[in-house]
């Protein structure tokens, strides 16, 4: 474990104020979390330990600024313009189920201001307050970071079981997701499990996209910054034939397959 665990009871206790959404950062003009241009909230607070994030400094569940969902709404508002017909808003994070309750009030508002909303997370819990976030999501954007049990929990820290069920769950509604899969050389790029991956969801109606995402060395200094281990600090990126690979396997099961 390479940065302590906070155990749920203690991450209720400080999520627990119904106004303010704790955030890392906000991006204005972001392309990357969903379709056309959005604007991104990255929530703060993570209980994956995922052994390549990017963002170890959202990590923490007590960090982070708190900010008004009023706030946030207005801000949404005055930038609806540049939203066009696809973009509107995204919660990504960190882990942006940790705030569900919230969120579900934000979504609500924004859906009542006709902003398209969009939740970026790792499926780590599959409740009833979970659900009925997802009754305001427009599209799920679902990590689903490996699909053998054992390996995602050494990726990982934890099980794949709540993500995989939560994928379930959104198919069952109906409702838009997109799958997202990061590469990541040694870890997540073995053949028969990307092939296991793709038979898992390959017969899913709502799954209209699927990104590949080629793991990257970008969140090195964060790692070096916050002096904790980086255990992949000397991995590489795929190479152009790994990424072709997975591309190739991926596109055996779904029909609009994107490597980023
Ligand atoms: S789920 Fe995302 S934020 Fe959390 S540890 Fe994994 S990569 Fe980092």
């Amino acid at each position: 474990m390479y940065f302590p665990l906070q155990d749920i009871e203690a991450a209720k206790l400080n999520f627990d104020d119904p106004e303010h959404l704790r955030i890392h950062s906000l991006e204005t003009f972001g392309t990357h979390d969903g379709p056309g241009i959005r604007m991104v909230i990255f929530v703060q607070g993570c209980q994956f330990r995922c052994l390549y994030c990017q963002n170890p400094d959202t990590l923490d569940v007590r960090g982070g600024t708190l900010v008004s969902i009023d706030e946030l709404v207005q801000r949404a508002v005055r930038q609806k313009s540049y939203f066009g017909k696809f973009g509107g808003v995204t919660v990504s994070g960190g882990e942006p189920l940790l705030q569900r309750s919230k969120l579900s009030t934000f979504f609500k508002r924004l859906h009542a201001e006709g902003i398209n909303t969009c939740l970026d997370t790792n499926g780590r819990l599959n409740n009833d307050q979970v659900h009925e976030l997802l009754e305001h999501t427009d599209l799920l954007l679902l990590d689903v970071k490996h699909i053998n049990d054992e390996i995602h929990h050494k990726l990982t820290g934890l099980t794949n079981k709540a993500t995989l069920a939560l994928a379930d769950y959104r198919e069952s509604t109906g409702k838009r997701m997109w799958l997202r899969y990061v590469l990541v050389p040694g870890w997540t790029d073995q053949e028969e499990y990307l092939e296991e991956w793709g038979q898992r969801f390959a017969d899913f109606k709502t799954v209209d996209r699927v990104e590949i995402i080629p793991f990257h060395q970008l969140g090195l200094h964060k790692w070096e910054l916050m002096k904790m281990n980086y255990p992949l600090k000397d991995t590489e990126s795929p190479s152009e034939e790994c990424k072709q690979k997975a591309l190739t396997i991926f596109q055996k099961y779904f029909s609009n397959v994107v490597l980023k």
